[in-house]
């Protein structure tokens, strides 16, 4: 069987993988993101079953339980988590896979995949200063989010050396290509 390979993108709040993974399915329409679950309340814009599947903490508990979830995390004070049924699916049909989710959820991937099927790739902002403007910037979390998300990046920062790779987020087309060229590299 053709067997695919799974990507996982990890990064502080702000460092900009939301908008990399997005431009980069753009030069790539055949990788598929995974649509997480979270407990977390929709943001204005989000749509349910496209940014995530938003649920409520029992729903998120009872997934959990049934063991229906490749990897979960509490992040930033909610509960996130991969749908096992979605990602194994896909890769079982030799499709490229991404996942955009913290490095907690990332290291218990790197436990359930062989290393010739999964790439790692850490993203880092050019500095704190530069994250907190993009946080502040993006304009979508209270202040008091925004500060608790900026204190925390330098303790995820430090998780960047158990991954394969760490891009640089400074410039933001370069960055697109570096990712691009990891991910045509890697397959
Ligand atoms: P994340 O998914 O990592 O939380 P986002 O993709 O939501 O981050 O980006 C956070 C903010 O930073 C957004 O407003 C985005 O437009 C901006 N941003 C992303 N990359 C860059 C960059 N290279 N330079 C400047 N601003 C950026
Ligand atoms: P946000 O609330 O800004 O959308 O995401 C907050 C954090 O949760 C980000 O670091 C994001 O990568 C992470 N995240 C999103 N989905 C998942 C997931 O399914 N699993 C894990 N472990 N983290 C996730």
């Amino acid at each position: 069987m053709t067997k695919g390979h799974l990507f996982v993108i990890s990064a502080p709040s702000g460092t900009g993988k939301t908008s990399l993974v997005k431009a980069l399915i753009e030069k790539d329409p055949t990788i598929m993101l995974s649509i997480s679950t979270t407990t977390r309340e929709p943001r204005a814009g989000e749509v349910d079953g496209k940014d995530y599947f938003f649920v409520k903490k029992e729903d998120f508990d009872k997934q959990k339980d049934n063991n229906e979830f490749l990897e979960w995390a509490f992040v930033y004070g909610n509960f996130y988590g991969t749908s096992a049924s979605l990602v194994n699916a896909s890769i079982n049909q030799g499709k490229k896979v991404l996942l955009e989710i913290d490095w907690q959820g990332a290291f218990q991937i790197k436990e359930k995949y062989s290393k010739n099927q999964l790439t790692l790739i850490f993203i880092v902002p050019p500095s704190l200063e530069h994250l907190k403007k993009r946080l502040q910037g993006r304009g979508q979390d209270e202040n008091n989010v925004v500060l608790e998300r900026l204190a925390l990046a330098e303790e995820e920062m430090e998780k960047s050396t158990d991954f394969d790779y760490i891009i640089m987020n400074d410039d933001f087309d370069s960055a697109v290509r570096e990712l691009h060229q990891i991910v045509n590299r890697s397959i």
